[in-house]
Protein backbone atom coordinates (compact mmCIF):
# COMPACT_ATOMS: atom_id res chain seq x y z
CA UNK A 1 0.00 0.00 0.00
CA UNK A 2 1.43 3.43 -1.00
CA UNK A 3 2.12 5.34 2.15
CA UNK A 4 0.28 8.75 1.04
CA UNK A 5 -1.13 9.99 4.61
CA UNK A 6 -0.56 13.56 4.78
CA UNK A 7 1.70 14.90 7.20
CA UNK A 8 0.60 16.69 9.91
CA UNK A 9 3.86 19.08 10.53
CA UNK A 10 5.07 22.03 8.64
CA UNK A 11 7.37 20.04 6.55
CA UNK A 12 5.74 18.34 3.67
CA UNK A 13 6.87 14.74 2.90
CA UNK A 14 9.25 13.84 -0.12
CA UNK A 15 10.41 10.61 -1.93
CA UNK A 16 13.46 10.38 -3.09
CA UNK A 17 15.83 7.42 -4.84
CA UNK A 18 19.59 6.76 -4.84
CA UNK A 19 20.48 4.45 -7.81
CA UNK A 20 23.66 2.47 -7.89
CA UNK A 21 24.86 0.27 -9.94
CA UNK A 22 23.82 -2.70 -7.82
CA UNK A 23 20.55 -0.88 -6.22
CA UNK A 24 18.01 1.02 -5.97
CA UNK A 25 17.24 2.50 -2.74
CA UNK A 26 13.57 4.22 -2.39
CA UNK A 27 13.36 6.66 0.50
CA UNK A 28 10.49 9.01 2.18
CA UNK A 29 11.51 11.97 4.25
CA UNK A 30 8.70 13.57 6.66
CA UNK A 31 10.99 16.07 8.24
CA UNK A 32 14.57 17.96 7.41
CA UNK A 33 17.05 15.42 8.91
CA UNK A 34 15.30 12.03 8.55
CA UNK A 35 14.73 9.72 5.80
CA UNK A 36 12.81 6.01 5.71
CA UNK A 37 14.61 3.43 3.41
CA UNK A 38 11.59 2.20 2.47
CA UNK A 39 12.65 -0.63 -0.39
CA UNK A 40 15.39 -1.81 -1.96
CA UNK A 41 15.42 -3.62 -5.08
CA UNK A 42 18.42 -4.70 -7.76
CA UNK A 43 18.78 -1.87 -10.48
CA UNK A 44 17.91 -3.21 -13.98
CA UNK A 45 21.36 -1.70 -15.60
CA UNK A 46 20.83 -3.22 -19.30
CA UNK A 47 17.47 -2.62 -20.17
CA UNK A 48 15.51 0.84 -20.17
CA UNK A 49 12.39 -0.83 -20.50
CA UNK A 50 13.17 -2.99 -16.94
CA UNK A 51 14.60 0.10 -15.54
CA UNK A 52 11.78 2.43 -16.37
CA UNK A 53 9.11 -0.42 -14.95
CA UNK A 54 11.19 -1.05 -12.09
CA UNK A 55 11.30 2.84 -10.68
CA UNK A 56 7.50 3.11 -12.04
CA UNK A 57 6.14 0.28 -9.41
CA UNK A 58 8.47 2.04 -6.88
CA UNK A 59 6.41 5.25 -7.36
CA UNK A 60 3.66 3.86 -7.60
CA UNK A 61 3.87 1.31 -4.58
CA UNK A 62 4.74 4.35 -2.59
CA UNK A 63 3.85 7.57 -3.80
CA UNK A 64 0.98 6.81 -5.13
CA UNK A 65 -1.54 8.75 -6.63
CA UNK A 66 -0.77 11.79 -5.37
CA UNK A 67 1.61 13.44 -8.15
CA UNK A 68 4.30 14.42 -5.60
CA UNK A 69 7.70 14.51 -7.60
CA UNK A 70 10.43 12.38 -7.18
CA UNK A 71 14.63 13.23 -6.65
CA UNK A 72 16.90 10.76 -7.66
CA UNK A 73 20.58 11.11 -6.65
CA UNK A 74 22.46 9.02 -9.30
CA UNK A 75 26.18 8.44 -10.44
CA UNK A 76 26.91 10.76 -13.61
CA UNK A 77 27.77 13.50 -15.69
CA UNK A 78 24.39 15.47 -16.51
CA UNK A 79 24.94 18.16 -19.17
CA UNK A 80 22.78 20.88 -17.69
CA UNK A 81 21.83 22.69 -21.15
CA UNK A 82 20.72 19.25 -22.51
CA UNK A 83 19.84 17.36 -19.54
CA UNK A 84 21.73 14.35 -21.32
CA UNK A 85 22.97 11.52 -18.86
CA UNK A 86 26.82 9.60 -18.97
CA UNK A 87 25.81 6.53 -16.57
CA UNK A 88 28.81 4.53 -16.72
CA UNK A 89 27.30 2.14 -13.68
CA UNK A 90 23.99 1.61 -15.34
CA UNK A 91 24.83 1.55 -18.93
CA UNK A 92 20.63 1.82 -20.52
CA UNK A 93 20.20 5.02 -18.99
CA UNK A 94 23.38 6.56 -20.46
CA UNK A 95 22.59 9.17 -23.37
CA UNK A 96 18.77 9.41 -22.96
CA UNK A 97 17.07 12.89 -21.12
CA UNK A 98 16.62 10.88 -18.03
CA UNK A 99 14.68 13.41 -16.58
CA UNK A 100 12.50 14.49 -18.72
CA UNK A 101 11.65 10.78 -20.09
CA UNK A 102 11.12 9.28 -17.00
CA UNK A 103 8.64 12.31 -15.63
CA UNK A 104 7.03 11.49 -18.81
CA UNK A 105 6.83 7.80 -17.83
CA UNK A 106 5.83 8.10 -14.39
CA UNK A 107 3.53 10.93 -14.73
CA UNK A 108 5.18 13.69 -12.23
CA UNK A 109 8.25 15.49 -12.28
CA UNK A 110 11.46 13.70 -11.71
CA UNK A 111 14.47 15.56 -11.02
CA UNK A 112 18.02 13.65 -11.53
CA UNK A 113 20.61 14.79 -9.15
CA UNK A 114 24.15 13.83 -9.57
CA UNK A 115 25.35 11.45 -6.52
CA UNK A 116 28.56 13.46 -5.16
CA UNK A 117 26.15 16.98 -5.51
CA UNK A 118 23.51 14.95 -3.35
CA UNK A 119 26.26 13.58 -0.70
CA UNK A 120 28.08 17.08 -0.75
CA UNK A 121 25.25 18.64 0.40
CA UNK A 122 23.91 16.02 3.14
CA UNK A 123 27.54 17.21 4.61
CA UNK A 124 26.78 21.08 4.53
CA UNK A 125 23.19 21.01 5.72
CA UNK A 126 22.83 17.71 7.93
CA UNK A 127 26.29 16.46 8.31
CA UNK A 128 29.80 17.23 9.44
CA UNK A 129 30.14 20.78 7.58
CA UNK A 130 26.94 22.01 8.96
CA UNK A 131 27.30 25.65 10.06
CA UNK A 132 30.09 26.23 7.34
CA UNK A 133 29.17 28.62 4.27
CA UNK A 134 31.88 26.95 1.68
CA UNK A 135 32.21 22.97 1.89
CA UNK A 136 33.90 21.12 -0.35
CA UNK A 137 32.68 17.33 0.16
CA UNK A 138 35.25 14.84 -1.00
CA UNK A 139 34.07 10.95 -2.13
CA UNK A 140 37.70 9.10 -2.10
CA UNK A 141 35.84 5.66 -2.62
CA UNK A 142 37.08 3.15 -5.51
CA UNK A 143 37.51 6.24 -7.32
CA UNK A 144 37.86 10.22 -6.36
CA UNK A 145 34.66 12.32 -6.79
CA UNK A 146 33.19 15.84 -5.37
CA UNK A 147 30.83 18.27 -4.69
CA UNK A 148 30.88 22.41 -3.61
CA UNK A 149 28.18 23.35 -2.20
CA UNK A 150 27.83 27.77 -1.32
CA UNK A 151 25.07 28.63 1.01
CA UNK A 152 23.32 25.84 1.89
CA UNK A 153 23.28 24.86 -2.22
CA UNK A 154 25.13 22.94 -4.63
CA UNK A 155 27.37 24.96 -6.80
CA UNK A 156 26.31 23.06 -10.11
CA UNK A 157 27.92 25.75 -12.60
CA UNK A 158 27.96 26.00 -15.84
CA UNK A 159 29.23 22.40 -16.58
CA UNK A 160 26.96 20.83 -13.85
CA UNK A 161 30.01 19.08 -12.97
CA UNK A 162 31.15 21.96 -10.39
CA UNK A 163 33.38 19.93 -7.38
CA UNK A 164 34.65 17.35 -9.94
CA UNK A 165 38.69 17.58 -9.13
CA UNK A 166 39.07 14.00 -9.91
CA UNK A 167 39.84 14.74 -13.11
CA UNK A 168 41.75 17.47 -15.23
CA UNK A 169 43.62 18.43 -12.43
CA UNK A 170 47.35 16.26 -12.71
CA UNK A 171 48.74 15.24 -9.68
CA UNK A 172 52.61 15.35 -9.11
CA UNK A 173 55.19 13.24 -10.71
CA UNK A 174 57.96 13.69 -8.04
CA UNK A 175 57.39 13.07 -4.24
CA UNK A 176 59.24 13.34 -1.03
CA UNK A 177 58.71 10.35 0.60
CA UNK A 178 60.48 10.10 3.89
CA UNK A 179 60.29 14.36 4.34
CA UNK A 180 64.58 14.56 3.72
CA UNK A 181 63.52 17.26 1.17
CA UNK A 182 64.63 14.73 -1.54
CA UNK A 183 61.82 14.31 -4.53
CA UNK A 184 61.70 11.03 -6.08
CA UNK A 185 60.24 10.99 -9.21
CA UNK A 186 56.75 8.56 -9.49
CA UNK A 187 55.15 7.99 -13.40
CA UNK A 188 51.65 9.61 -14.16
CA UNK A 189 49.24 6.69 -14.42
CA UNK A 190 46.86 6.91 -17.64
CA UNK A 191 43.61 7.75 -16.46
CA UNK A 192 39.97 6.06 -17.88
CA UNK A 193 39.42 9.55 -18.52
CA UNK A 194 42.06 9.53 -21.21
CA UNK A 195 43.84 12.23 -19.61
CA UNK A 196 48.01 11.26 -17.74
CA UNK A 197 47.85 11.38 -13.62
CA UNK A 198 44.38 12.79 -12.78
CA UNK A 199 43.81 12.68 -9.62
CA UNK A 200 41.57 10.11 -10.07
CA UNK A 201 44.31 7.78 -10.63
CA UNK A 202 45.61 7.44 -7.42
CA UNK A 203 43.36 8.96 -5.04
CA UNK A 204 40.37 6.16 -4.20
CA UNK A 205 40.59 2.81 -3.14
CA UNK A 206 42.03 1.86 -6.60
CA UNK A 207 44.07 4.73 -6.90
CA UNK A 208 45.95 3.60 -3.45
CA UNK A 209 46.76 0.09 -5.28
CA UNK A 210 47.78 1.05 -8.10
CA UNK A 211 50.79 3.77 -6.45
CA UNK A 212 51.42 0.42 -4.39
CA UNK A 213 52.14 -1.26 -7.21
CA UNK A 214 53.80 1.36 -8.91
CA UNK A 215 56.31 1.75 -5.74
CA UNK A 216 56.49 -1.39 -4.08
CA UNK A 217 55.53 -3.51 -7.03
CA UNK A 218 53.28 -5.81 -5.37
CA UNK A 219 49.75 -6.05 -5.79
CA UNK A 220 47.66 -6.01 -2.52
CA UNK A 221 44.04 -4.70 -1.79
CA UNK A 222 43.30 -1.21 -0.48
CA UNK A 223 42.25 -2.98 3.31
CA UNK A 224 44.86 -4.93 3.07
CA UNK A 225 47.29 -1.87 2.41
CA UNK A 226 45.47 0.04 5.17
CA UNK A 227 45.82 -2.67 7.66
CA UNK A 228 49.69 -2.98 7.07
CA UNK A 229 50.16 0.83 7.62
CA UNK A 230 48.21 1.51 10.79
CA UNK A 231 50.86 -1.90 12.03
CA UNK A 232 53.87 0.06 10.71
CA UNK A 233 54.36 -2.02 7.44
CA UNK A 234 57.48 -0.36 6.14
CA UNK A 235 56.73 -0.41 2.42
CA UNK A 236 52.80 0.71 3.26
CA UNK A 237 54.19 3.34 5.28
CA UNK A 238 56.12 3.96 1.46
CA UNK A 239 52.86 4.07 -0.27
CA UNK A 240 50.69 6.36 2.02
CA UNK A 241 53.57 8.95 2.53
CA UNK A 242 53.17 9.24 -1.26
CA UNK A 243 49.79 9.14 -1.46
CA UNK A 244 49.43 11.98 1.37
CA UNK A 245 51.97 14.17 -0.51
CA UNK A 246 50.06 13.75 -3.88
CA UNK A 247 46.96 14.01 -2.80
CA UNK A 248 47.09 16.67 -0.88
CA UNK A 249 48.56 19.28 -2.83
CA UNK A 250 45.66 19.10 -5.36
CA UNK A 251 42.96 19.17 -2.54
CA UNK A 252 45.12 22.35 -0.67
CA UNK A 253 44.64 23.87 -4.22
CA UNK A 254 41.17 23.31 -4.18
CA UNK A 255 40.33 24.74 -0.83
CA UNK A 256 42.16 27.84 -1.94
CA UNK A 257 40.24 28.45 -4.94
CA UNK A 258 36.85 27.23 -3.57
CA UNK A 259 37.57 29.15 0.04
CA UNK A 260 35.98 26.11 1.53
CA UNK A 261 36.46 25.98 5.54
CA UNK A 262 35.56 22.18 6.09
CA UNK A 263 35.98 19.66 3.45
CA UNK A 264 34.25 16.02 4.99
CA UNK A 265 35.55 12.72 3.56
CA UNK A 266 32.88 10.25 2.38
CA UNK A 267 33.43 6.94 0.69
CA UNK A 268 35.16 3.83 1.90
CA UNK A 269 38.34 5.37 2.65
CA UNK A 270 36.78 7.45 5.08
CA UNK A 271 36.16 4.17 7.18
CA UNK A 272 40.09 4.52 7.86
CA UNK A 273 39.39 7.81 10.57
CA UNK A 274 44.06 7.36 10.78
CA UNK A 275 44.13 8.10 7.18
CA UNK A 276 41.78 11.23 7.37
CA UNK A 277 43.44 12.42 10.03
CA UNK A 278 46.77 12.51 8.28
CA UNK A 279 45.41 13.24 5.20
CA UNK A 280 43.95 16.47 7.11
CA UNK A 281 47.17 17.30 8.57
CA UNK A 282 49.09 17.26 5.02
CA UNK A 283 46.32 19.49 3.83
CA UNK A 284 46.76 22.20 5.94
CA UNK A 285 50.54 22.16 5.58
CA UNK A 286 49.54 23.08 2.10
CA UNK A 287 47.02 25.52 2.22
CA UNK A 288 47.66 29.63 2.03
CA UNK A 289 45.07 30.00 4.98
CA UNK A 290 46.49 29.12 8.28
CA UNK A 291 44.13 26.86 9.54
CA UNK A 292 44.10 26.10 13.10
CA UNK A 293 41.32 23.61 13.64
CA UNK A 294 40.92 20.98 11.27
CA UNK A 295 39.83 20.82 8.02
CA UNK A 296 39.44 17.74 6.39
CA UNK A 297 37.00 15.14 8.56
CA UNK A 298 35.69 12.06 8.01
CA UNK A 299 32.10 12.69 6.81
CA UNK A 300 29.14 12.24 9.18
CA UNK A 301 26.92 10.17 6.24
CA UNK A 302 27.88 6.70 5.13
CA UNK A 303 25.03 5.00 3.20
CA UNK A 304 22.09 7.53 3.40
CA UNK A 305 24.06 10.91 1.63
CA UNK A 306 23.07 10.12 -1.07
CA UNK A 307 19.00 9.89 -0.23
CA UNK A 308 19.31 12.69 2.52
CA UNK A 309 20.83 15.16 0.00
CA UNK A 310 17.99 14.54 -2.76
CA UNK A 311 15.20 14.91 -0.20
CA UNK A 312 17.07 18.20 0.75
CA UNK A 313 17.04 19.00 -3.07
CA UNK A 314 13.09 18.57 -2.79
CA UNK A 315 12.72 20.78 -0.20
CA UNK A 316 14.28 23.50 -1.82
CA UNK A 317 12.39 22.84 -5.07
CA UNK A 318 9.47 23.45 -3.31
CA UNK A 319 8.29 19.47 -3.48
CA UNK A 320 4.85 19.63 -1.50
CA UNK A 321 2.16 17.51 -1.64
CA UNK A 322 -0.92 18.36 -2.94
ZN1 LIG B 1 40.82 11.48 -15.45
Amino acid sequence: MPDTSVEQGQHPRVFVADIGGSYIRFGVSDSPGSVRLVESVPTPVDSWEAFGATLEALADRHIGETGSPLVISMAGAIDPSSGVICASNVPCVSGRVLGAELSSRLRRRIRIANDADCLALAEAVEGAGAGHDVVFCVVLGSGVGGGLVVGGRVAGGASGIAGEWGHGLPVSTSVDFDGTGHAQPVSALRCGCGRLGCVDTIGGARGLERLNTLLNGEQKDSHALLDDWQQGGERARRTVSAWLALVSEPLAAVINITGASVVPVCGGLANVVPLIDALDAAVRKRTLREFRERVVVPGAFRREGGLVGAAIIARQDGAREP
